[in-house]
Order: structure tokens, then sequence, then C-alpha cells
């Protein structure tokens, strides 16, 4: 059996696995070796790949505010400062916005949420009913009382070519991938050493990240920490609507449905009820959610969707955190060595600039440095204290 060591050890290379490798290899204060075990190259399972690959800046909690907008940062210069050898990477970023709906019900939330996201710097504007019916003549308007409208920063991008970009630059900075599949992390006296393969190989590690996504969880069982992160199936919709829609930006309905432009048509899904939304691995497309729930929504909010022809569809899976929909960052107060990024609940892909410089910061500086995110770690999940996010879409 064969037994390598690496200083740093990141299960999954994915958004998060390689943007944890990008942001270590990318900093002149590290000079040790990364290892990105990934167990399959072609990702096409992994909720990156499958994501609506959005990004916003309209959460309500600051430091998903704060990270989302990193990210948009990080887009504005990804194609210059990951080029490798003058190939520069593509992450397509279309800037329309986020438009988020609300009936009188949800006014004193979204003016709330407003008021924290524009303190933050966040160029999001208010629209009254009245506003919304002369800008969007094609949207119905009679049962809302205004909605928020990302003015930059805030829209769409093409969530695999960023995956890409940052792994093709970490591997040129001297990452190295392999694809494996992790069986276990290895633990000594509170401390996680290793991690073992399938093939049964030990492979060595100063520090381990677990980035596998939905499959976090077996593996922090492995070193005996509960994480409360369950997989949760979202499906996504490709229609085409017969009119066209002018200036539609992603839209965030107050029932939690979704649309947004994607090619001739737009991409839509929403969230099941609670009730029907077990754990789940497979990758069948929910299409009596689109039927019985997701169209009735839709052409209500947009009367043309009544016409709407359905088009490609896909399953893909959140890494649901059952206790606040909030990732759990960093590693957990009586296990060292093993940083967890898990359970990010469906606001991943924006985010994983931002977590994979948080997580570079933990291992080289042994803290925080450009953004505290503390209050994302496991504290809060063990004291009972959460941080409930509101914009979970
Ligand atoms: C339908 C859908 C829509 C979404 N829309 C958005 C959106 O609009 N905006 C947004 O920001 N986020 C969105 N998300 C969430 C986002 O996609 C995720 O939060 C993010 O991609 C998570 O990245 P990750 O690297 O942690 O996980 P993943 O992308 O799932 O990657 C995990 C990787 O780990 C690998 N792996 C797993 N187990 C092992 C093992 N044992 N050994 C080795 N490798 C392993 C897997 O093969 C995989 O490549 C959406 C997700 C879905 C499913």
């Amino acid at each position: 059996m064969e037994t390598k060591s690496y200083d740093v050890v990141i299960i999954g290379g994915a958004a998060i696995g390689s943007a944890a490798a990008y942001f270590l290899c990318q900093n002149d204060q590290f000079d040790g070796t990364v290892l990105v075990i990934e167990k399959d190259f072609s990702y096409q399972y992994c909720a990156t790949a499958l994501s609506a690959a959005s990004i916003r800046h309209q959460f309500s909690t600051a430091e998903n505010i704060q990270m989302s907008q990193f990210g948009t940062e990080f887009l504005y210069r990804f194609s210059q400062d990951l080029a490798v050898n003058g190939d520069k990477p593509e992450a397509s970023f279309v800037e329309k916005g986020y438009l988020f709906l609300s009936t009188p019900n949800g006014y004193q939330t979204l003016t709330e949420n407003h008021e924290l996201q524009t303190g933050l710097g966040a160029n999001i504007k208010l629209l009254s009913n009245n506003q919304l019916k002369e800008r969007y003549p094609w949207l119905n308007t009679s049962d809302l009382a205004a909605g928020c409208l990302g003015i930059s920063g805030e829209g769409w991008l093409d969530a695999y070519g960023l995956m890409q970009g940052m792994r093709k630059k970490a591997i040129s900075l001297g990452a190295k991938y392999i694809e494996a599949t992790v069986k276990r992390i290895v633990c000594k006296n509170g401390v996680a050493t290793a991690v073992e393969l399938e093939d049964g190989s030990i492979i060595k590690a100063g520090a381990i990240i677990n980035a596998a996504g939905t499959a976090a969880t077996k593996l922090a069982k492995s070193a005996g920490i509960e994480l409360p992160v369950e997989s949760r199936k979202r499906s996504v919709f490709y229609i085409e609507c017969p009119q066209s829609l002018p200036q539609c930006p992603m839209v965030i309905d107050p029932s939690g449905a979704y649309f947004r432009p994607e090619g001739k048509g737009f991409i839509t899904g929403i969230a099941p009820h609670p009730n029907s939304d077990p754990e789940s691995y497979d990758f069948n497309v929910q299409h009596e959610l689109f039927e019985e729930v997701l169209w009735p929504i839709l052409a209500h909010r947009v009367p043309a969707f009544e016409a709407l022809r359905t088009g490609h569809s896909w399953a893909g899976h959140y890494d649901m955190n059952l206790v606040d929909q909030n990732l759990i960052l960093g590693e957990h107060p009586e296990l060292k060595g093993l940083l967890f990024a898990n359970g990010f609940s469906g606001h991943g892909m924006q985010q994983s600039p931002a977590v994979g410089r948080a997580l570079s910061e933990l291992i080289i500086y042994g803290k925080y440095k450009s953004l505290d995110l503390s209050r994302m770690g496991w504290n809060r999940i063990i004291n009972n204290n959460p941080i409930i996010e509101k914009n979970v879409v």
C-alpha cells in the first residue's frame, strides 16, 4: 500500500475545491503542496455543473451579501487574472440583475433586507408597484407591493466555465488533481491526518478540506463528526415563451419560484413543499412539480407563460444545511486539521471565490484576513444559534 504526503489535501474538485486550490496556490506566502482528489473528472453530476449559475447580492445575512460581492469582483477580473499562458478563461457573466418580488405580507422583510444590502454597498433599487408595472409591462403586479432589483453586480454566468478556469489556473500554479474516490478520513488523537482512497491507499495531509458537496456528510461521519447537511433534489426546466419579455432579469416570485432568460428562452424552478422534499440522490426530474405547482405560478405572474413550451430539463442536488440554510465553514472544535465548506443550500457557486479565499487564509494565516466569516463556523451549529437566511431560492 502506497503512502504519499501533501500539505493540503482537498476532497472534491468542483467550484469550492478548485477555488480553495487556486487561492492557496496563488498566494506568495504559501509554498506547500496541494492535492485535489476528485472522483469524477467529467463533473457531470456535481452541483456546480447542474446549477442555475446565478449570482445575487440580495440576501438577508451580511456575510452572504459580502461573499457574493466578492464573487462579482472576482468575475470582473476572472478572464484577466486566471489566464494561463495567455489563454483567457470565460465565465460569460450576464449582469442583468435579480428582481425579488413581494406581496404586502412580505414588504417589511423586503425593505429590511434592502436596507442591509444597500448599507453594505450593494446596488439594489426598491421599486414600487407602479414602477414595476411601468418597467415590466409583461408582469402581473396585481398582488404585489414592491420589488427589489439589482442594478449592477448581479446576474448569471457559466458555472462550469468558472470552475474550469479556477481548476486550470490552480494546476498551472502547482496544484495536482487526481481522479479517485476518498473512502474515509483518517484521524488520530483528535487530528485528521490522512485520507484513505477506495483502492486502500493512504494519503497523509497537513490539512484536509472537505469540499465534497452532498457527499460531505458521509465523509464527516467517517471522521466522527455529524454534519447536519442532506442532499435535496432541485429540478431546472427550460421553457420558451411565444412573447418576448423585455429587460427580463432573474425574477424571484413571492412563492419562491424563479425564472430567468437563457438562450432563446428561460430556465425556471421551484423548491418542492417541505413535506415532499426528502433526502434524495437520484436525478429523475420532478415533472409533476412543474405541471402541478410551477406552471400555474408562472402563468399567474406572467400571463404570456400560459402558452409556454417546455424543453430540456435536469435535476441536481443542494447540499442543504438543515439548521439554517447557510454554509458551515472551518474546523470543528473537536477535530483539528479538517476544514469544512459545506451546506451551501443552493448558493455555493457564487460564494466559491470568497470561500476558496477564506479557506486559504485559514490554512496560511490560521485566521480570516479579508472577510471575517467566523459567524459561519461550527459554533453556531453546536450552540444551536442558527443564522437563518431568509432569501433561500
Ligand atoms: C439545481 C441547482 C441550482 C443551483 N443554482 C445556484 C445558483 O443559481 N447560484 C449559486 O450560487 N448556487 C447554485 N446552486 C448551488 C451550487 O451549485 C452549489 O452550492 C455549489 O456548486 C457547491 O459546490 P461544491 O464544490 O461544494 O459541490 P459540488 O459542485 O457538488 O462538487 C463536489 C465534488 O466532490 C466530488 N466528490 C464527492 N465525493 C467525493 C469523494 N468521496 N472523493 C472524491 N471526490 C468526491 C464530486 O464528484 C464533485 O465534483 C445550485 C445547485 C443546484 C443543484
